[in-house]
């Protein structure tokens, strides 16, 4: 499939017109190791949710994950900008619906006390796994991890 540095001066040929290189630069990545598809299936969640999406740092293939898929370029951790509106619980449901049919098979929901984050992977159908991750303050050292089975209805309330 390829990967960004491929199409580093296409990503809107390619569909991905919401993010640019230089973005996934700033994660700390090199495009390279970033999946195409994982930026393409990136964007058809942004688009359906219209909303901006931001790379977070260390949120490709850098830092310290457990997923597999991060170092392989196929998972994204991301947040919603908050000029956007705030982030409900039907902002959360329309983002699982979106990310389940752009075939990412990996979908973590985090909420620190404060802020969202979201994790998408393209991990294979077989290990799918839906999860949330909280902590009882931002400043709390790990997440707590808890798996969803099926949906994510006032999974903070
Ligand atoms: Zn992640």
């Amino acid at each position: 499939m390829g990967n960004l540095f491929q199409i580093r001066n296409n990503f809107q040929d390619h569909g991905i017109i919401n993010f640019t290189p230089q973005e996934v630069i700033n994660t700390g990545a090199d495009l390279r190791d970033v999946k195409l598809t994982t930026m393409y299936c990136l964007q058809q969640v942004r688009t359906g949710l219209n909303r901006r999406i931001h790379l977070l740092r260390n949120g490709l293939t850098t830092g310290n994950h457990v997923s597999p898929e991060h170092p392989n370029g196929e998972a994204v951790d991301f947040h919603l900008d908050f000029k956007d509106g705030p982030v409900t619980p039907d902002t959360i449901r329309l983002l699982r619906v979106l990310a389940i049919r752009a075939e990412f098979n990996g979908l973590g929901f985090y909420f620190n006390g404060v802020a969202y984050s979201f994790h998408l992977d393209l991990r294979p159908i077989e290990r799918y796994a839906e999860w949330k991750g909280t902590k009882d303050s931002p400043g709390a050292g790990s997440w707590k991890i808890q798996t969803i089975i099926g949906n994510t209805a006032n999974i903070f309330a």
